[in-house]
């Protein structure tokens, strides 16, 4: 694991901070773990939150740290190239690294109540389609929604 980033408790249980500072389009972390399909994803029950889905059918069961890294509906970082975490802004060190868990969903199995108390917290996680139209622009500018998230849009 990168000496930039450690392991650690916030509010919301165990969490990725910085242990040093970021400045945004910095890489942070690469996401790594098996593949898995989506009837392994909702196999895993309680742990699916750490199963990312990578394409229409694949999931990656996360392995330490990323498994730690929770949501925000105003993230400080977003999941570029499928796997890389990236900065959004810059980031200080000591701050927990958040992105936003519905640029990598497009399914409506899986939501989850937030807790993340960011200003602009929409309560309930939800996949990419369920987002403000202007956000999920936003998002897309980025790069850092998952490419067949973009494709499955485009082509529908
Ligand atoms: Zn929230």
């Amino acid at each position: 694991m990168s000496n930039r980033i450690r392991v650690g408790e916030s509010d919301l249980g165990a969490a990725v901070f910085a242990a040093a500072p970021f400045a945004a389009g910095d890489i942070i972390l690469t996401f790594a773990g098996p593949i898995i399909t989506f009837a392994e994803a909702v196999a895993l029950g309680v742990n699916e939150a750490n199963a990312l889905q990578i394409d229409s059918v694949h999931y990656m069961d996360l392995e330490p740290p990323g498994c730690f890294v929770n949501h925000s509906c105003g993230p400080n970082s977003g999941l570029l190239r499928r796997t890389q975490l990236v900065a959004i802004r810059d980031i200080p060190a000591g701050d927990e690294i958040r992105y936003d868990y519905s640029t990598t969903m497009h399914e409506d199995h899986w939501t989850m109540s937030c807790r993340c108390r960011s200003p602009e917290c929409r309560g309930v996680v939800k996949d990419f389609c369920s987002l403000p139209r202007d956000l999920q622009k936003h998002y897309t500018r980025l790069g850092i929604v998952q490419p067949f998230i973009v494709r499955e849009i485009n082509g529908a």
